[in-house]
């Protein structure tokens, strides 16, 4: 039996990352996706409740008043928090994954608070391939995605500098397939597994006996 896995996805917008986790939630088992709230209004096939809940500024001040955010942060020009319920209640159920589709600087607040939590950046294979996605996705106006772009190249800094793990998604598949090793692999984290495989073998504390 597996601790509850934390995993954070950041990127810079529309390197691919709410493709990915979208991939890596229909396969993975028990993985599931921390909604997080936003004054952000919905656009194209978004909904309420499945990828943010919505809410207007007022709303989202009551929210950290009473202390509902883990952290939150100003992106883009709005305001995007993170359930602190949300991973109370992860952190309760054995064999979880968890997955933070946030910005770095939630990321890192995040790994500051729970430190066994696994921090994957994903990266575009270079800053006109990003452009290109971000044009192709025909969700943003001119202006957002400028201001995207300028946003871009520190938040890849940061990303480079402290994130567990970077991840570049040139081809789709490739990507994902390293998303699924990092999640195999953070589930056999000794940190992780020790005390389920403790319990379940029984194992006391006392050092195992040498050999003379
Ligand atoms: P993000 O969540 O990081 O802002 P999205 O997942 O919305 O990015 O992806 C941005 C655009 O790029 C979307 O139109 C998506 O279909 C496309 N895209 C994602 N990954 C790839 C890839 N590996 N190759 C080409 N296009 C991609
Ligand atoms: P978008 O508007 O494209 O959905 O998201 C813009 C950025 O905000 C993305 O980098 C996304 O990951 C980030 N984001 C979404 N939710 C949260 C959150 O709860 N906290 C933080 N810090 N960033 C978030």
């Amino acid at each position: 039996m597996r601790a509850p896995l934390l995993l954070i996805l950041s990127a810079p917008s529309g390197a691919g990352k709410t493709t990915l986790a979208r991939r890596i939630l229909a396969s993975e088992a028990g993985a599931r996706l921390s909604v997080s709230t936003t004054t952000r209004p919905p656009r194209g096939e978004e909904s309420d409740g499945r990828d943010y809940h919505f809410v207007d500024e007022a709303r989202f001040q009551e929210l950290i008043d009473a202390g509902e955010f883990l952290e939150w942060a100003l992106v883009h020009g709005h305001r995007y928090g993170t359930s602190r319920t949300v991973v109370e209640r992860a952190l309760l159920e054995p064999d979880s994954l968890t997955i933070f589709d946030i910005d770095v600087q939630g990321g890192s607040a995040i790994k500051e608070q729970f430190p066994m939590a696994v921090t994957v950046f994903i990266l575009p294979p270079s800053l006109a391939e990003l452009e290109m996605r971000l044009r192709g996705r025909r969700t943003d106006s001119e202006e957002v995605i400028q201001l995207r772009l300028a946003a871009a190249r520190s938040e890849i800094l940061r990303g480079l500098a402290e994130y567990d793990y970077l991840v570049v998604n040139s081809m789709l598949e490739h990507a994902e397939a390293d998303l699924h090793a990092i999640v195999r692999a953070s589930g056999c984290r000794a940190e992780l597994s020790r005390e389920g495989l403790r319990e379940l073998f029984g194992a006391s504390r006392t050092p195992v006996t040498k050999r003379p």
